[in-house]
């Protein structure tokens, strides 16, 4: 089942997100329904549970038709910079040039319960960045310069406030 996902303004999405304790049919479910969303999505390539209302430390993608998920995810290590414009389905239609680390390797559980580790790079490297940061109640608005916050906020609310056209931008959107 697809959920509604979750803007800016939201709460969810400031807050916390809870570690998995036990890898159950509900958390199997959730991440069905966490796909379902995905795929409803425009051009979204990854969702975390905050995004759909559940504080949970949940990241499912899909690259290259590879579906995956990982389960209380956390960035062990990190190096190298790399610019990306980066985007957000909970901060629909912003795009801003954001530099992060460039490699980074994961370290989490998969649905089975096992320890997984994976290195990761550019596209990504940067939705591990960008989906681990939902989990904590990172939003990218806190990743960019202040002069860029600025600007990306005023941009923001423009296109808030602008009846979507019928061409929309479609790009390629991290979520
Ligand atoms: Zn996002």
């Amino acid at each position: 089942m697809a959920y509604e996902i979750r803007t800016y303004g939201d709460p969810v999405l400031k807050a916390q997100a809870s570690a998995v304790t036990e890898i159950n049919g509900k958390v199997a479910r959730l991440v069905d329904d966490m796909f379902d969303t995905l795929y409803d999505s425009d051009s979204g390539i990854a969702l975390a549970a905050p995004q759909i209302g559940v504080q949970k430390q949940i990241v499912v993608w899909d690259i290259d038709d590879e579906a995956k998920t990982i389960i209380n995810p956390q960035i062990v290590e990190s190096d190298g910079e790399w610019v990306y414009s980066e985007g957000c389905l909970s901060i629909p239609e912003l795009y801003v040039d954001i530099i992060r680390p460039n490699h980074v390797l994961v370290r989490g559980l998969d649905l089975d319960g096992n320890e997984i580790e994976i290195e990761a790079s550019e596209l990504m490297g940067r939705m591990f960045q960008h989906e681990i940061d939902h989990l904590n109640g990172v939003l990218m608005f806190d990743r960019m310069t202040p002069e860029q916050r600025k600007l990306a906020m005023a941009e923001y609310r423009t296109l808030q406030e602008t009846p979507a056209a019928p061409a929309r931008r479609r790009r390629l959107r991290l979520t």
